[in-house]
């Protein structure tokens, strides 16, 4: 138990079951006293959420979003500002393409696949932000999810490997956009970690393996480790950085070879 969250209400975005990172991210969150609200896709993460907050004393706050949709976003900042009042930070964990275009050549992605790939899986961030901004009359910090698939060639990555790319990018146009407002846009790289998005790249569980073995630390990567940076970065001990992606990847990203 630490303090770090205390008395910050923070929303959290993306949690689809007990292996998505959101949820580590949520339990972390927790333990340094935060006050939570899930946005969820579909009855299926509802009932996995119910389940999961089970024996919480204190219950978050569920609301149903569908970030394809501005209605949804808008009435989640709505029920947002009912239920807090003040926001201090979101996270967004959130990505989607076709699972047919997260295999084989990147040439042969479709407009429709490339379009929701960055609709679901970039846009959401500018759109979340936007809603959020005036709920953060205190200051703000807002952390995305991202991957090295953004930066290199990671096979069978494909349209997702792009999104990531402009969700980088956006994480800088953010940052510079909100810095005067006191929040704060970063984003935490994290190592392949196996979660229900994840097996929907071809070949993932290879590729767990040769990470492993080539890794600096020689090891795969825990959800806790990756909620942990998350944490830092909601929390005063990051108040200087934006604009900023940490790599939680064991060293993996600085290797050439
Ligand atoms: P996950 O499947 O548990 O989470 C993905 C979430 O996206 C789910 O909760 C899903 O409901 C949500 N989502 C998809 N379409 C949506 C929509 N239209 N509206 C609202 N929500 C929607 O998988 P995860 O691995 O925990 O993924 C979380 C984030 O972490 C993603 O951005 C992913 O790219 C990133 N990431 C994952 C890994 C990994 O290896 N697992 C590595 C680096 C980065």
């Amino acid at each position: 138990m630490n303090t770090l969250l205390k008395d910050r209400n923070i929303l959290i975005m993306g949690i689809a079951n007990k292996w998505s990172i959101a949820w580590a991210i949520a339990q972390v969150f927790k333990k340094a006293g935060a006050r939570l609200a899930f946005s969820y896709q579909g009855e299926k993460s509802l009932r996995s959420l119910e389940k999961l907050i089970d024996d919480w004393e204190e219950k978050p706050l569920l609301v149903e979003c569908d970030v394809t949709k501005d209605e949804d976003i808008q009435r989640l900042f709505e029920k947002v500002k009912e239920g807090f009042g003040t926001l201090h930070g979101v996270v967004h964990s959130i990505a989607h393409a076709k699972k047919e275009e997260l295999e084989g050549l990147y040439l042969d992605t479709s407009r429709e696949g490339y379009l929701l790939a960055q609709n679901i899986s970039v846009y959401s961030l500018v759109a979340v932000s936007k809603y959020a901004k005036p709920l953060m009359t205190e200051g703000g910090s807002i952390v995305t999810l991202t991957y090295l698939g953004g930066e290199r060639v990671v096979k069978n990555y494909n349209v997702m490997g792009v999104a990531k790319s402009a969700l980088d990018s956006s994480i800088r146009y953010l940052a510079a956009d909100l810095g005067k407002d006191n929040i704060r846009v970063n984003g935490v790289s994290a190592a392949p970690i196996k979660t229900l998005a994840a097996k929907g790249v071809r070949g993932f569980t290879d590729m767990l393996k040769g990470f492993e073995e080539k890794t600096p630390l020689k090891r795969l990567i825990q959800p806790e480790e990756v909620a942990n940076t998350a944490l830092f970065l909601c929390s005063p001990l990051s108040s200087g950085i934006t604009g900023e992606i940490i790599h939680v990847d064991g060293g993996y990203n600085i290797l050439g070879y």
